[in-house]
């Protein structure tokens, strides 16, 4: 079955009680026990199991090919999951650029927990290769990386994972399943911000790990996320899988749109550089053409000028609201430096844009209009 049938398939929940098409949101924290003391329908309390949190699970785990989902109440809440399941003295490497809490979390909170945890450039095998100790346990990957839209070859990065008996972890979060399949490449976790594309309406809070196989340590994330509790609630899994029937739709048309303006920015005098791995001028287009399908729906450029000015473009586009996150439906711009502070290796010049599903030709006018002012 192809992506697109699977996404409906895989989120509808046959109704025995009234037959409705669409899943009821099961609010009920606690479930009936049988007289022998089992849980007939397999569900006992909604912070172990919710019948919308595994109707969630079990979708987004077949659109990444994986055996196991986890659902999380944030996608940083997934991040933090998958750090809990190391142990104290283990190293973890993660991209020097990348979703930048994710390496907040570990230096503010894993540290004091002595996990370990060195920042590497995950564009080159050779630099990976070299920061590799006995204790390292996990590569993490973000590919497409926020905000410099930087690749890694996941395929040759879960390859030299493996050689050293080590996990290697993808934040699909930009890419999505639509466009990227990390598990097929070799890697061994996804995780997800389900905040942002499956949810897609800038409307709900989420996170999801999606595991390769139902092994040891799928066991161990389950654990932890029965246990530590900072899982989704019913409606917000069930707008999650609302989100799942037209994540197909809407990724290819945001990307198509983002390829569009890439192109025309690229072209702009008043811009110093563009990031998007759709554009042959990307220096690793290579990558971007053997691993994804589609070069998806976020980029970030530079413009000729200072921080003032690049925040000053901001306030003249009329159609891109100048706020964080991404992935929903309205186009979306931020100056990522002056969010993530001064320690943050983003260049000051840089916007990030999340395209939305406008026409076009008007976000096109309304960076024209903005730009020519500038
Ligand atoms: C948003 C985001 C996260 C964090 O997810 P939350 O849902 O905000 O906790 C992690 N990685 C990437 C790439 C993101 O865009």
């Amino acid at each position: 079955m192809k992506i697109e049938t699977l996404a409906i398939q895989s989120t509808q929940m046959p109704d025995a009680n009234a037959g409705a098409v669409v899943a009821p949101i099961y609010l009920s924290t606690t479930f009936e026990r049988a007289a022998d003391g089992s849980y007939t329908h397999g569900f006992i309390y909604s912070r172990n199991d919710n019948p919308n949190r595994q109707l969630l699970e079990k979708s987004i785990a077949l659109l990444e090919n994986g055996q196991v989902g986890l659902a999380f109440a944030s996608g940083m809440a997934a991040t933090t999951a998958l750090f809990q399941a190391l142990k104290s003295g283990d190293h973890v490497l993660t991209p020097n650029d990348a979703y930048y809490a994710t390496n907040v979390l570990l230096e503010n909170i894993f540290a004091h927990w002595g996990l370990q945890a060195t920042k590497v450039d995950m564009t080159s095998l050779s630099a990976i290769a070299e920061a590799i100790r006995p204790e390292t346990k996990l590569i993490w990957l973000e590919t497409p990386s926020n905000p410099q839209l930087r690749l890694s070859d996941i395929q040759a990065i879960a390859a030299l994972a493996k050689q050293h008996g080590i996990y290697c972890a993808v934040d699909n979060t930009w890419a999505t399943p639509i466009w990227q399949k990390p598990l097929d490449l070799g890697a061994d976790i996804v995780m997800h911000s389900t905040t942002k594309y499956f949810g897609g309406h800038s409307d709900i809070l989420g996170g999801m790990l999606v595991l390769k196989e139902d092994n040891a340590l799928a066991q161990r994330l389950r654990d932890i996320q029965k246990l530590t509790g900072a899982v989704p609630s019913p409606f917000e899994a069930w707008l999650a899988t609302r989100g799942i029937r037209t994540l197909a739709v809407r990724v290819k048309a945001q990307t198509a749109n983002a390829q569009a303006l890439a192109e025309y920015l690229t072209a702009h005098p008043a811009i110093e550089s563009v990031h998007y791995p759709g554009l042959t001028s990307h220096p690793q287009f290579a990558i971007a053409q053997k691993q994804m399908t589609g070069a998806g729906a976020m980029l970030s450029v530079q413009i000729k000028g200072d921080a003032i000015q690049a925040m000053a473009v901001t306030q003249k586009l009329k159609l891109f609201t100048t706020a964080t996150s991404l992935g929903g439906v309205e186009s979306l711009i931020e100056h990522r430096k002056s969010v993530e502070g001064t320690q943050s290796p983003t260049p000051d010049n840089l916007l990030r844009v999340s395209v939305g599903l406008e026409n076009i030709d008007d976000l096109i006018a309304d960076w024209a209009q903005a730009l020519g002012s500038l």
